[in-house]
């Protein structure tokens, strides 16, 4: 899951975050500015308030529709999905507005995919984020970039693809040397600890702990 893009697949094929639910969000944002200055009690608040609440409504059914489409796409093509642990309420502490609602999002499109994992007798793999966009996924070289670098330059491997190709492949790679996902139709990887690239870097990475 990313900012540029909803979702980026390890095949290196991607799906944006639709205009029309960006467009919503941005007049969402409008009235409840206008709604917010009118006064307490008063006819034109009330109506506003009205439309907000349609508003919302609408937009949640816009982003299910959303989700569960490209949940079904992706199980239609594929028996398992990997996914990062986000660490949702954490990272909405301290950013803005537009990032606050891409880890909502995220974060009911990974509940989503469990249920409907469950339902379709598909695996929904859960692993730790840590580090997954500044190691390579050939080689597992520590290849530190910050949130403008795109690009996954490895000096190690020389591996060089988009970033979030990139981290697709290593979150792959660590969902894949997780458990086997066993017949009881519940997903592995909720069950115990998550598979995680700090048991799979070396130790001296570890020891310099690179900022993620
Ligand atoms: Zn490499």
């Amino acid at each position: 899951m990313g900012l540029t893009e909803f979702a980026t697949f390890d095949d290196a094929s991607s799906v944006k975050y639709p205009q029309f639910l960006r467009r919503s969000e941005d007049e969402i944002k409008h009235l409840q500015r206008h709604f917010s200055k009118k006064l307490k009690g008063s006819r034109r608040r009330h109506g506003l308030g009205r439309r907000l609440a349609r508003l919302h409504i609408h937009i949640r059914r816009q982003r299910e529709d959303f989700q569960n489409k490209l949940v079904h796409r992706v199980f239609a093509e594929n028996d398992v999905l990997v996914l990062e642990k986000l660490n949702v309420p954490g990272l909405l502490k301290n950013h803005s507005l537009a990032k606050s609602i891409s880890d909502a999002s995220w974060s009911s499109f990974a509940r989503r995919a469990v249920f409907k994992s469950e339902l379709f007798g598909k695996y929904a793999v859960f692993v730790d984020p840590w580090g997954t966009t500044q190691f390579c996924h050939r080689c597992l070289q520590w290849v530190p970039k910050d949130i403008a670098t795109r690009e996954h330059v490895c000096p190690n491997c020389g591996e060089e693809i988009p970033r979030d190709v990139n981290s697709a492949l290593l979150i792959k790679r660590l969902g894949i040397q997780s458990r086997p996902p066993t017949d009881s139709g519940s997903s592995p990887a909720e069950q115990g600890p998550l598979p995680s690239l700090r048991e799979m870097v070396s130790p001296s990475v570890e020891a310099g702990s690179p900022r993620i």
